[in-house]
């Protein structure tokens, strides 16, 4: 099955338009939300679109909202606390002037792809 969107449940918001990054989503002459079917074929299924959609009205091939997203909890984390566990993250690189191995980069490339399998459940 393609992408699709429900045009029952869509409430036109555009959010998907802003996140595509291939933009596969536009309006039509009426403002409806359409996908571009010129474009459709640059779909790397980040699920961005699926993310993004509050009424959950997007279907991207080969992703669900059952499968691949969960809904947030409601929790009583304030937007101070939030923003302190911000602040302790530390994420720090040291880089050094000279070239990654070949060898290195490929196996990372494979590390990466590995995860995109796992996480899309696309194996
Ligand atoms: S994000 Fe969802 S609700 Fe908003 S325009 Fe796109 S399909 Fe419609
Ligand atoms: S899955 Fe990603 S590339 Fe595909 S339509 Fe959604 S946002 Fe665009």
């Amino acid at each position: 099955m393609p992408n699709t969107i429900n045009s029952e449940t869509c409430n036109q918001c555009s959010l998907c338009i802003a996140v595509c990054p291939y933009k596969i989503f536009e309006k039509d002459e009426s403002g409806q939300i359409v996908i571009n079917s010129d474009r459709i074929e640059f779909c790397v299924k980040c699920g961005h679109c699926m993310a993004i959609c509050k009424s959950k009205s997007i279907d991207v091939e080969g992703l669900s909202y059952e499968k691949n997203f969960y809904e947030l909890q409601a929790s009583d984390i304030t937007s101070d606390n939030f923003i302190n566990f911000l602040a302790n993250r530390r994420s720090i690189r040291n880089f050094k002037d000279k070239e990654v191995p070949r060898e290195i980069s490929i196996g990372f490339d494979s590390i990466l792809i590995d995860e995109f399998l796992l996480t899309y459940d696309v194996t």
